[in-house]
């Protein structure tokens, strides 16, 4: 629809970044421009909503770009999960495999209580492990995933099959 004819219109592809052989999908061109930007945060605002979330969680560091706006515009609180290291105060932590060795992302556990329902939102969900690891921590912190939003899935690299034991029925939308 026109939604995504627009999304997809600033969405730059560069080929061999951040490797020779991996075409990237590039963001900044949506981000840069008005209308684009604010219609994504609406679209994701409204699937809060219908989720009825308390919280809306952005994954580093792009998904922080794009969860911030929709938490505002929703009412709602912004937690970030940041990659190992980073957040000061007490974590949890997620470890999970990627290609080669694994990765470790963080969360705050006093941001989320047993009473939150949280929707997840990350710019490009391709392995899914980045997104899978986080729902993990949202559910050892006690709190309930009201769902996971994503602008893009890049659909060859099986990560919808990866998150949906994650997500445990929670609603799953990539726009
Ligand atoms: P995954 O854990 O699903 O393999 O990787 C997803 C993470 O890597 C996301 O946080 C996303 O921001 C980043 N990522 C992977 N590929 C791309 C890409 O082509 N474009 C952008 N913008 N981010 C990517």
């Amino acid at each position: 629809d026109d939604l995504v004819r627009l999304l997809l219109s600033r969405i730059r592809d560069v080929p061999d970044h951040p490797k020779p052989g991996i075409v990237f999908k590039d963001i900044t061109p949506l981000l840069a421009d008005p209308e684009a930007f604010s219609a994504l945060t609406d679209a994701l605002a409204a699937f809060c909503r219908d989720q009825g979330a308390t919280k809306v969680v952005g994954l580093e560091a792009r998904g922080f770009i794009l969860a911030a706006p929709v938490a505002v515009r929703a009412g709602l609180g912004f937690v970030p999960v940041r990659k190992a290291g980073k957040l000061p105060g007490a974590t949890l932590s997620q470890r999970y495999d990627l290609e080669y060795g694994s990765a470790e992302m963080e969360i705050h556990a006093e941001d989320l209580s047993g009473a939150d329902r949280v929707l997840v939102i990350d710019d490009v969900l391709a392995t899914g492990g980045t997104a899978e690891a986080s729902l993990r921590l949202i559910r050892r912190s006690g709190a309930e995933v009201a769902g996971l939003a994503v602008l893009m899935e890049l659909n060859f690299l099986g990560g919808r099959e990866r998150v949906l034991p994650a997500l445990d029925g929670a609603p799953y939308q990539a726009l």
